[in-house]
């Protein structure tokens, strides 16, 4: 078996007094979606954010791509990473969130190329190329010189997971990419989603769309404060779940 893309084992954080991770244990195989449901305040954004160097993890395991996150193995010492180093590892992992985060005063384009050529050393030729078939792929071929405030919330969202591909990725992390739409703009995000997993793109999804995490996700993790209480198949942990709590969030959020 290759190296996961994620794995946690007792990966722990509190913030203070409160303890916001309990000991998650997860893995998530390359080429694999996973869906994260769970009530508010279950410690989902928290879990992502540890994933994506955004919050220091306080106990357990935590690596991406084989290797821990937060540290740099040399023979058998760890050393904290320093800030390029975090730098360097995040531009490998996509970030999505649930507001779009576009930045106003540049066009579609202009958000999509950004990183690329400010950070990632790559000509502003190249990455205009790139950034194009990026709107392209995500159907918004014809929007490249429209300004944020000129698209639907939908159309924003599906810049801002252009803008996150512009890195190529190996990792693509989405909280709640869909929670902020109106309803009839939610399908064309799930969609760009959708052929993402189909193009093999590793995904770790927070989402309380439970039609996508059932035809999507390879697995679907329930979370509630803290712990993961029950992960799996979708189609059996989110039709015939095992767990109590798992059944009554359902039946809330169905
Ligand atoms: P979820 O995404 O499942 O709704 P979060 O990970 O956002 O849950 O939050 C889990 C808990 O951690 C909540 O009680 C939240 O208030 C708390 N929390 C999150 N971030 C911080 C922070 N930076 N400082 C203090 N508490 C935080
Ligand atoms: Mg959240």
């Amino acid at each position: 078996m290759s190296t996961p893309m994620v794995r946690a084992e007792g990966v722990r954080k509190h913030f203070g007094r409160l303890d916001v991770l309990k000991g998650i244990d997860l893995t998530v195989e390359r080429g694999q979606v996973c869906c994260l449901l769970g009530p508010s305040g279950s410690g989902k954004s928290t879990f992502l954010r540890c994933i994506n160097h955004l919050e220091k993890v306080d106990g357990g395991r935590l690596t991406v791509d084989g290797e821990l996150v937060g540290y740099r193995q040399q023979g058998n010492r760890l050393h904290e990473l320093r800030e390029r180093e975090v730098a360097a590892r995040r531009r490998d992992i996509g970030m999505v969130f649930q507001r779009f985060n576009l930045f106003p005063h540049l066009t579609a384009l202009e958000n999509v190329t950004e990183a690329p050529v400010k950070v990632g050393g790559v000509s502003k030729a190249d990455a205009r190329e790139h950034a194009h078939a990026l709107l392209e792929r995500v159907g918004l071929g014809d929007r490249a010189h429209h300004y944020p405030a000129e698209l639907s919330g939908g159309q924003q969202q599906r810049v801002a997971i252009a803008r996150a591909l512009a890195m190529k990725p190996k990792l693509m992390l989405f909280d709640e990419p869909t929670s902020a739409l109106d309803p009839e703009l939610v399908g064309d995000v799930l969609d760009v989603m959708r052929q993402l997993a189909a193009d093999g793109m590793t995904m770790v999804v927070v989402t309380h769309e439970i039609g996508f995490a059932r035809e999507v996700g390879d697995t679907a993790v329930f979370m509630d404060e803290g712990v993961v209480v029950e992960a799996g198949d979708p189609r059996q942990v989110l039709a015939d779940p095992r767990e109590e709590r798992t059944r009554a969030f359902l039946s809330k959020v169905l």
